[in-house]
């Protein structure tokens, strides 16, 4: 047979099974992208890896000039979704009742004790848009684990049954992290019991 192909999409590690035509691995076949954003996965990715905590909207003002309309937008976090489900992207709360995603391959220095020290100056209010506030740092394994299983939360709609948890606690990219069913257990709950406050105060 064939020799294994992975997922068009860059920051998908899936397998793509199946006929020559299939280009996209079973999570992601259905997943219905607009031309403007599928053409500019790459572009999207680079932007993420260049910068700190992004919201769609950053994205959107950013590449695509403010001009992305609402399915485009909906696209763009389709294929957010995807990249919080590979990992690649973790969600770090909200800011303007928007998400906020890190990227997890952040290309950001660390130098923060290199940056200039800010004058306690008062300055002439500004003119153009304030600076965004970036974040330079880099996730810690206990907050990547903790945004995959805040996806399976999600993925889950807050319930699930014995196997699936047992599927969970044996994903490799779980087990790697090392911690006990016990501690995996522990902030699963956590996270289960966040989900459902957040879905009841709708
Ligand atoms: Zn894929």
């Amino acid at each position: 047979m064939g020799r294994k192909r992975t997922c068009e999409l860059p920051f998908c590690h899936g397998v793509v099974e199946g006929t020559k035509n299939k280009r996209r691995c079973d999570n992601d076949r259905n997943i219905h992208l607009h031309q403007i954003i599928s053409k500019s996965v790459r572009r999207i990715m680079r932007y993420l890896e260049n910068h700190g905590e992004v919201t769609a909207n950053d994205v959107n003002h950013d590449l695509f000039k403010g001009e992305l309309d609402k399915n485009e937008k909906g696209s763009m976090y389709r294929l957010f979704q995807a990249m919080v489900r590979e990992n690649y992207l973790v969600e770090c709360g909200k800011k303007d009742g928007l998400k906020v995603y890190c990227c997890t391959k952040n290309n950001k220095p660390e130098n923060i004790e290199e940056k200039e020290e800010v004058p306690e100056v008062e300055e002439q209010p500004q003119e153009s848009q304030p600076a965004p506030i970036v974040i330079e740092r880099r996730l810690s394994p206990e907050e990547i684990l903790l945004g995959k299983l805040r996806e399976f939360v999600h993925m889950k709609s807050g319930q699930w049954n014995h196997e699936d948890w047992v599927w969970l606690l044996n994903r490799p990219d779980i087990r790697e992290f090392g911690m006990s069913e016990n501690d995996i257990g522990r902030l699963l709950e956590e996270e289960k019991a966040r989900y459902w406050l957040q879905r009841n105060n709708y």
